[in-house]
């Protein structure tokens, strides 16, 4: 644990961008956000905060409930016969790792970078976006738009939060949907992510006395025989289009569990392995065909089954929203602009909310925002920490990308 360090007009003059939010709004909101606990599955204090900031605000917000965690907000302004643009994010963090020096729910701003849970995923982004929010109320263009701002709880255990909106219609008729996630920083816009497919296979295979194992077909060691021949497998690759580890983007498949055995001197008879499958955007989902057919050529003694687990929670399909679509060109004009530099257009490797609210709703779908890259790219580790000066940028870039978006200039 740290005392808290006051932060300096000089470490401040870089974060005040000439634009129309400026980063010490930014900061002083986000610092509430991080000091409010908000473990996935605890949401209801941060919740309540950004309720009665709404209202605060001159919003009407509404809470929708979602069994086992705090309540998703959604406030808006402007009239439905506009074209509707959510902004949207997650008020959950996951659970405090080991391994934290400063404290965190201290909010402590350090050589210019605010450490916190939350700080990168992604409580910045969304306070951000909840200065945009206003700003944008307060706009000229106000009276043109149909804004809606979603703060959602349970985006760690399943997206529960995003689901419930989804259920509910929050989310339909939206033209576009801007997520605060800021995986890589403002340099970088994520346009689409891998989707993720569970399949459990199980081996049957025929018990005997341990001491004479040739009299049984022994689960296990077909089972591993199965988990080389599916390592081997290819893996798809999508060309031209890079992962946000900036490296190509390629399915992956990776053997995520392995249960079975004997606890008497028997020779095993049933083993089961689960595989997640990561898919890629534009390929194919259910690959069981090509499962089965490597399974079979093994000839094992063993009966081998396989299943997709088609539980909606634990299959997650890729999406992709083209690169010349008019939200990835307004994204890149605007984040160009604030930034200098072209942003770099990455699919995202893991699953999140954009997932699901691309794939159930065909909505254009973007990810962006304040984040890191390399040694402070702790997401999900202890000392999570952002730079502060790109926190009044991040909020400018989601006010500005909005304005293009109802002005479709
Ligand atoms: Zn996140």
């Amino acid at each position: 644990m740290r005392t808290v360090v006051p932060i300096t007009s000089q470490e401040l003059s870089f974060v005040v961008a000439p634009k129309t939010i400026d980063g010490r709004s930014v900061l002083d909101l986000s610092r509430k956000l991080i000091q409010i606990p908000s473990v996935y599955g605890k949401e209801t204090a941060i919740a309540e905060f950004i309720h009665s900031w709404m209202d605060e605000n001159g919003f009407s917000p509404r809470e929708i409930d979602v069994p086992e965690h705090g309540p998703d907000i959604v406030a808006s302004f402007g009239s439905k016969s506009n074209p509707k643009i959510v902004l949207t994010g997650h008020m959950d963090t996951v659970e405090v790792m080991n391994g934290w020096q400063h404290d965190p729910f201290g909010a402590v701003v350090e050589d210019g970078l605010l450490y916190g849970l939350g700080s990168l995923d992604m409580k910045c982004g969304l306070a951000a976006m909840m200065l945009a929010f206003r700003r944008l109320a307060e706009s000229d263009l106000a009276d043109h738009a149909h804004v809606c701002f979603q703060a959602v709880s349970g985006e760690e255990r399943l997206g529960d939060g995003t689901r419930k909106l989804i259920e509910s219609g929050e989310l339909d008729g939206a033209s576009a949907v801007i997520v605060g996630e800021g995986f890589g920083g403002l340099k970088v816009a994520t346009i689409g992510r891998r989707g993720g497919s569970y399949y459990d296979i199980d081996v049957q295979g025929v018990s005997s006395h341990g001491a004479i194992p040739h009299r049984g077909v022994n689960a296990i060691e077909d089972a591993s025989r199965v988990i080389t021949a599916i390592s081997d497998m290819p893996m798809s690759k999508t060309g031209g289009v890079l992962s946000d580890e900036l490296r190509p983007l390629s399915e992956s498949q990776t053997v995520l569990r392995i249960s079975g055995g004997s606890w008497s001197l028997s020779v095993p008879e049933k083993c089961s392995i689960r595989v997640v499958r990561c898919t890629i955007p534009g390929g194919k989902v259910d690959i069981s065909d090509e499962f089965v057919s490597v399974i079979d050529s093994l000839g094992l003694k063993s009966k081998v089954s396989l299943r997709l687990n088609t539980d909606p929670k634990e299959l997650y399909y890729p999406y992709m929203t083209p690169p010349n679509s008019p939200l990835v060109q307004a994204a890149s004009r605007v984040l160009k602009r604030i930034v200098g530099t072209e942003p770099t257009l990455v699919c995202g490797v893991s699953e999140a909310d954009d997932n699901l609210i691309a794939h159930a709703l065909k909505i254009p779908t973007i990810c962006m925002g304040p984040g890191e890259t390399g040694n402070l790219a702790r997401y999900h580790q202890p000392e999570e920490a952002i730079s502060v000066a790109q926190l009044g940028p991040a909020a400018n870039a989601y006010y500005e990308l909005v304005r293009e978006l109802i002005s479709g200039s």
